[in-house]
């Protein structure tokens, strides 16, 4: 049975509850979780709270990278087997997760090396004064983890509120936990004092409602979908929490008459592939230039059609999607397209040695999807491309633009002015031109605008958003 971690101890629910762990794969419950409450995150809070104001306030800057680093390396060695976790719990095909792994050590890496250059500035001022500025960190954190990157979205926001000073608590999603259960015990392994990384499973709008509304959560991180990301930021506002929202997207892939469409067919396939399409930078809507319509369509349809899903195990370009409610999801989508004429150009197709009480999801390429259609509007989160032509520059940017979500884009073009224009134009977070999510880059900071949310994580920008910055006036004659 999966515990809560605590100070650095397995704890119980105080309830006694639990809740089934899922294998995406073929349905069976393997495993039990804590369904924790508002008592367990209390229990969470005091331990981050006394952690920070004992030990961890002794810690320099220099002295946290040292630890974060340990922990990298930690990680590393430990890679096969949070591999298998994650598999296991995530249904990802082994090299996604492994990725996710590899992520995770890489993030620690990053952060261990850029707490202690965080530093604040002088300001020249009057006459008789010296200023300063300090960056300080909130305090206790919390951070609220969705399931289709556990890994990586752990290490982008523990790794980056460590290394700035804060102390964290940490509510993954029911869906996900069994890796984060083991980094955190791994953390202690190496040294983290107890108090310093704390998880507490369970449902949202039990645990997650708790951590949001507790008054001892001096920040909180929030990476999820923009309906609870609304009502964790209605939390947070009661007591002028401040909340860093990373949300969902509906990315476009916006591909020129003059693009190299050879070197763009891999990226827009995976784009929308990638982790069954559970992504919120997948690149879900691809917007072509009429000239060449037809030909790539035909070309990503062709992909399409060589794509299987199966068994995490089987390593192939899918898994299973993460639970029932996610495989109906998408099957809705489907069947409102087919209700409202929207015409299918390709589907990959479910392998035979997939169970049938798995949650899988052929990927699909569809065409002429009305700008206004919710395929256009919604994240499906599954591998559904949703195709749709344009004739110009400025109908391209319009498309683009015409959803609510504005977090990553990807424009193809080989006409070099026309790449600055679009970059410039296009409302996102991130724009990758002739490239999509540059592998990654746990450097490049990453975050949304509209409903994609606000605040950014990755790279060094996020520990400005895990600090907060005092001014210090002397006055001296
Ligand atoms: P979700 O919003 O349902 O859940 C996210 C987390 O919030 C989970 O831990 C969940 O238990 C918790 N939660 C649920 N209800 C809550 C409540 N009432 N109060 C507090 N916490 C609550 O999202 P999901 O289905 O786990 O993940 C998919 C979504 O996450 C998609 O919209 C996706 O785009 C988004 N996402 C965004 C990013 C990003 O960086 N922008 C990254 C990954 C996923």
């Amino acid at each position: 049975m999966a515990l809560h971690f605590i100070a650095n101890t397995a704890a119980r629910s105080t309830s006694g509850q639990t809740l089934p762990v899922i294998d995406p794969a073929n349905g069976e419950t393997f495993d039990t979780l804590a369904r924790g409450n508002a008592t367990d995150i209390d229990a969470a809070v005091t331990a981050a709270r006394h952690c920070l104001d004992t030990t961890w306030a002794r810690f320099t800057a220099a002295e946290r990278g040292r630890l974060l680093m340990k922990l990298s390396a930690k990680v590393a060695e430990h890679a096969d087997e949070l591999t298998a976790l994650e598999q296991r719990d995530c249904g990802k095909p082994v090299k996604q997760a492994r990725a996710d792994a590899l992520a995770l050590v890489r993030y620690f890496e990053f952060y261990a090396g850029a707490g202690d250059k965080l530093h604040g500035e002088t300001i020249p001022y009057l006459d008789g004064y010296s200023v300063l500025t300090w960056r300080e960190p909130h305090g206790v954190t919390g951070h609220v983890i969705p399931w289709n990157y556990p890994m990586q979205i752990f290490g982008r926001s523990v790794g980056g509120a460590l290394a700035a000073g804060n102390v964290c608590v940490v509510k993954p999603s029911e869906d996900a936990c069994l890796s984060l259960l083991r980094v955190a015990a791994l953390a202690a392994e190496v040294g983290f004092p107890a108090g310093a990384i704390n998880i507490v499973t369970g449902y949202g709008h039990e645990v997650g409602d708790a951590l949001a509304r507790h008054p001892g959560i001096d920040h909180i991180s929030f990476t999820g979908s923009p309906r609870v990301g609304t009502l964790i930021q209605q939390a947070a506002a009661e007591r002028h929490c401040p909340v860093t929202l990373e949300l969902g997207g509906k990315g476009p892939q916006i591909l020129f008459d003059d693009a190299d469409v050879d070197a763009a067919l891999p990226f827009i396939v995976n784009a929308i592939v990638q982790n069954s399409g559970q992504t919120c930078s997948a690149g879900s809507r691809l917007l072509v230039q009429r000239g060449i319509y037809e030909s790539a369509l035909q070309r990503v349809g062709e992909a399409f059609t060589a794509l299987r899903a199966g068994p995490p195990a089987m390593d192939l370009d899918l898994g299973p999607l993460i639970r029932q409610s996610q495989q109906d999801r998408v099957r809705g989508f489907l069947d409102q397209a087919r209700a409202d004429g929207i015409a299918t150009v390709a589907q990959g197709r479910v392998a035979d040695e997939a169970a049938a009480s798995g949650f899988y999801a052929a990927p699909t390429l569809l065409r002429d999807v009305p700008v206004d259609h919710r395929l256009a509007q919604e994240e499906v989160f599954g591998p559904v491309l949703s195709g749709m032509a344009f004739d110009d520059e400025d109908d391209a940017v319009q498309l683009a633009n015409a959803t609510p979500f504005g977090l990553v884009a990807g424009v193809w073009t080989r006409d070099g002015a026309r790449q600055f224009r679009m970059a410039r134009r296009v409302r996102a977070g991130q724009v990758f031109v002739n490239n999509y999510g540059a592998g990654g880059g746990v450097e490049l900071p990453f975050g949304g605008v509209k409903s994609s949310g606000h605040g950014r994580e990755k790279g060094f920008e996020a520990l400005y958003g895990f600090t907060t910055l005092k001014t210090v006036a002397f006055r001296h004659g």
